[in-house]
């Protein structure tokens, strides 16, 4: 029997979110010809894990795509915030208009360097391609090591998998976490008659209006989403660091405010032991430091734009509770928001650092060819956001670009 010779692109795009086809565009513009590889349908992450409720956090205008008429902004753009639903029709529409050549359901299973590019092998067959961008997105979920010492039969999920409180047996919820997700999902449980703990470790506070606008305008005009990765003064912390306490809406959402609907705030989860949750006594520095860099944050608004604001009030920290049984009732499930991170297990080359991350420089990696992108504060702050897609694709096409135009040029092999 004959081997099938893998069909040729110069460029196979794995992953057809936002990111994706934001290159797709790019390249379509230059003329180089691709092929976008996604696993289920156009928007799959927006359509399987996010919850019902889920809005963005990011205001209409942060939702820029290149190809697309910009918004003209007014001040109505700081107060929409898509559902995950349309989210998922956005990108949808998007990739129809910019007649995106993507071929769904094909997982990418391995992508391998040969003598002329890469052989890229998929759930239908495999494609050759002398260029592979990746941009598949952070689609797996983080839990601790920990998780492992749940009592059995405790129920628990990730961010990643929860839908709504109806998913959980009646009663006490922990949520381990108080990033965006964890905060939005506590809130969500507590206002559903559940009585919820959340675990708080280090975490990015934010007021969701300051001076009238919506934060993340101001976060614009001082030009924090513009700072390059290459000058960020520590960017693997910053690529680390965990989002806003934000929702989507007018209303702030934080620690404060999650106590007075009720919910009991705890310091990090530091382990459990025979049935019993402990939690750390760092609650009040973990607040402190909240508290310090949100006066940062709002300080540098102030200098840039002139003037001052009236700032939140401090972090109320409760009485320490350093414990919580999981067995007498008091929790009765378990909600990990820790954390998600990329899955770029399908990729055989060297490019993986000690903690299994992908090593690049601005979305470049080492071996020639491969790029990639999607992932927080890749170019710029802004990266970690949809918004960022824009300027992270022009960029890394015109690096493609370059490289395509120079007769001399590496292969990946
Ligand atoms: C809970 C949550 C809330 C968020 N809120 C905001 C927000 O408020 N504002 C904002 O701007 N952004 C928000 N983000 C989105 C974030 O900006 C994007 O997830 C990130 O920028 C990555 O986008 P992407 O297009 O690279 O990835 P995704 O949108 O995740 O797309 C990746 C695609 O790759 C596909 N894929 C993965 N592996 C394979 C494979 N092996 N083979 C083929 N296809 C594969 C997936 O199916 C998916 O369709 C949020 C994300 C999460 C998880």
């Amino acid at each position: 029997m004959t081997k099938r010779v893998p069909p040729r692109t110069t460029v196979v795009v794995v992953g057809a979110g936002h990111s994706g086809l934001a290159v797709s565009q790019r390249l379509g513009a230059e003329g180089i010809d691709h092929v976008m590889l996604e696993r289920g349908e156009v928007a799959h992450s927006w359509r399987t894990q996010r919850w019902d409720s889920l809005r963005l956090l990011t205001p209409g205008w942060m939702n820029r795509l290149p190809g697309l008429p910009e918004p003209v902004l007014g001040p109505a753009d700081d107060d929409e915030f898509l559902t995950a639903a349309q989210v998922a029709s956005l990108v949808t529409g998007y990739a129809d208009t910019i007649s995106a050549p993507v071929h769904e359901n094909v997982g990418v299973e391995r992508v391998s360097p040969t003598d002329d590019g890469y052989l890229v092998e998929t759930s239908t067959g495999p494609w050759s391609a002398e260029n592979v961008v990746l941009a598949t997105g952070s689609v797996r979920g983080v839990t601790p090591a920990l998780a492992a010492d749940l009592p059995p039969g405790l129920p628990s999920v990730h961010a990643i998998d929860y839908r709504r409180p109806s998913q959980l047996p009646p009663g006490g919820v922990l949520v381990v976490g108080a990033a965006a997700s964890g905060v939005q999902i506590a809130a969500e449980l507590q206002a559903s008659g559940r009585q919820v703990t959340l675990a708080v470790g280090e975490h990015v506070r934010a007021p969701r209006r300051y001076r009238g606008r919506d934060i993340f305008a101001w976060i614009d005009a001082a030009g924090v989403l513009d700072e390059r990765w290459d000058e960020v003064e520590d960017v693997v912390r910053a690529r680390r660091l965990s989002s806003f306490q934000l929702v989507g809406g007018t209303e702030t959402l934080d620690l404060n405010t999650l106590q007075e609907a009720g919910v009991r705030v705890v310091g990090k989860l530091a382990g459990l032991r025979e049935g019993t949750a402990l939690f750390s006594g760092s609650l009040t520095n973990m607040a402190a430091l909240a508290d310090l860099k949100l006066n940062r944050l709002l300080n540098t608004i102030d200098e840039t734009v002139g003037g001052t604001g009236e700032r939140p009030e401090p972090t109320r920290v409760p009485a320490p509770v350093l414990s919580a049984s999981l067995t007498s009732g008091e929790i009765r499930s378990v909600v990990w928001a820790t954390g998600i991170k990329p899955d770029h297990s399908f990729l055989d080359a060297d490019v993986f650092d000690h903690k299994g991350a992908i090593r690049h420089d601005g979305g470049v990696t080492g071996p020639a060819g491969l790029y990639v992108t999607g992932l927080p504060v890749l170019r710029r702050r802004r990266s970690t956001y949809i918004d960022g897609a824009r300027a992270d694709s022009a960029d890394l096409v015109s690096h493609l670009t370059r490289r395509l135009a120079d007769p001399t040029r590496r292969t990946a092999g």
